[in-house]
């Protein structure tokens, strides 16, 4: 039951030859029975609650497509029913009054909540070892990272937890831990989906998406995530689009027929690995048999989005955090001597390492006389990144490469060195501050320096608003191949 698509599902929800409840049982099972601390909260009672709900609407005329299907959110979503952590100690008995925008859409639809994932502290990680409620093991190779920061979302669809999962991606986050978990995600158009109630990193950045089993499936959440929101004063006003209208069955043996698919150079340079390159070069050969040609890109500030995306998003975390002070929300110190002692005490033992150092980063590069130097220097560079890809779109419909240097790499490997992971952000990050939509679907294995299989993720990169195009194509993609159905051995 739990290798199924959600399409599939809904046509047995649909039919009644299959129960909401007994559907989220199945799953609240295959959760309990589970070692990779992919949830970080469950509550089998609410959910059931849900499920009732869900079975009551699929017995009354024109249900919802998506009624009765699980679904379970990254614990950046602030939900009523469910602790809403962001991954922090800073968080860890909150429960928030309402839901988040995404949240209340799902619900609205009669989607029924599993619970709430594992995710990196406020979102800050590539690997989720930064979460407060330690990290999340990889379902392909236990000894691996599953990616961050989305990375309970991304476990707990390889794993086949739930069918259905949100993910945030400010700087590769939904992307990322989709390529290393071998599943398809998709980070839309920045302003496309709702940013109300998602506890903010980088709030010029932070964008949310679905993560599913398949291009299909991502499109169908899509369509129920998407939408202006008066509430989220970045919300784009945008008018409503199917963003299945791509997902069709292929016309022809080249479906992809007419497709510029642009390969940037300085995707493909020294310190990627062989075994990506690989198979990421072998699924753009995939492209060409579909029918696309293949056009040569350079995207020249690649190397740049780096430092540029380190000063902007601990900027906007530095300011964004100041909202966590042991006033207004979660942890406060049990001792203290004064108000300012209060505020140390509080922040120093409510945040995590990383978190810490964000904080500093950003305090430090929004200082008066580094403001210049820093901070606005960025800003005009991160507007040179979203230059480079307006001039690659001139001859190119859609950009494709890795979404990582290697394959999701072993616990621990980098958890020592900041540096060294943000550098494997290196493909990820031009797309978040150009706020371009970008996806990464499973295109083969990869065996690291274990000689295990771990999953390598293909990037499609799309211009703006092109969401329905990305999925159509990534929907060619995965009828042509069958690297999304895998799944690790249970
Ligand atoms: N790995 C990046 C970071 O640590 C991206 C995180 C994200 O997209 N939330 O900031």
């Amino acid at each position: 039951m739990h290798t199924k698509t959600l399409t599939e599902l809904v046509t047995l929800l649909h039919s009644k030859q299959l129960s909401a409840t007994e559907l989220a049982q199945h799953y609240l099972n295959r959760i309990t029975a589970s070692d990779l601390n992919a949830f970080a909260h469950v509550d089998p009672e609410q959910t059931l609650l849900q499920a009732a709900h869900a079975d009551h609407l699929l017995s009354q005329a024109h249900p919802h497509t998506l009624t009765g299907i699980p679904i379970a959110h990254k614990d950046i979503f602030v939900t009523r029913h469910w602790r809403s952590t962001a991954g922090s100690k800073m968080l860890a008995n909150y429960t928030s009054p309402f839901d988040a925008s995404v949240v209340e859409k799902f619900n609205q639809a009669g989607m029924v909540t599993l619970g709430k994932l594992n995710c990196d502290e406020f979102a800050m990680g590539s690997a989720n070892e930064n979460s407060y409620f330690g990290a999340v093991k990889n379902p392909w190779d236990k000894r691996a990272v599953p990616g961050g920061s989305s990375g309970g979302s991304a476990a707990a669809i390889a794993a086949r937890l739930t069918p259905a999962a949100t993910g945030t991606d400010t700087g590769g986050s939904i992307r990322q831990p989709a390529s290393f978990c071998g599943i398809t995600g998709i980070k839309p158009t920045y302003g496309r989906v709702s940013r109300f109630g998602m506890i903010a990193f980088a709030s010029s950045l932070d964008q949310a998406g679905p993560m599913a089993q398949s291009a299909a499936d991502c499109a169908l959440l899509l369509n129920n995530m998407a939408g202006f929101d008066e509430r989220d004063s970045t919300s784009l006003e945008h008018p409503a689009e199917d963003f299945c209208r791509e997902i069709v069955a292929p016309a022809s043996s080249q479906p992809l027929s007419g497709l510029r698919i642009g390969v940037p150079r300085e995707f493909f340079g020294p310190g990627l690995a062989a075994d990506v390159e690989q198979a990421v070069r072998a699924a753009l050969a995939t492209c060409q048999q579909l029918g696309a040609t293949l056009v040569d890109i350079s995207l020249p500030k690649t190397e740049l989005s780096i430092p540029v995306y380190y000063v902007i998003a601990p900027a906007e975390a530095s300011s964004n955090l100041s909202r966590f002070d042991g006033v207004r929300y979660g942890h406060r110190a049990a001792s203290y001597d004064g108000l300012t002692d209060m505020y140390k005490k509080t922040r120093t033992e409510g945040f995590g390492e990383e978190v810490k150092r964000r904080i500093l980063v950003g305090s430090y590069v929004l200082s008066h006389g580094y403001y210049d130097a820093y901070y606005l220097q960025a800003q005009k560079i991160r507007r040179l990144i979203a230059n480079d890809f307006q001039e690659a779109f001139k001859s190119c419909d859609v950009i494709m490469g890795p979404v990582a240097p290697t394959v999701a790499w072993d616990l621990g490997d980098k958890a020592d060195d900041p540096v060294a992971s943000y550098l494997a952000d290196i493909f990820t990050l031009s797309t978040s501050l150009a706020g371009l939509p970008g996806m990464s679907i499973p295109c083969g294995f990869g065996q690291g320096e274990k000689n295990s299989q771990r999953p390598v993720g293909l990037q499609l990169i799309g211009n703006y608003f092109s969401e329905a195009r990305l999925l159509g194509i990534a929907h060619q993609y995965q009828c042509a191949t069958d690297w999304h159905t895998r799944h690790p051995a249970a």
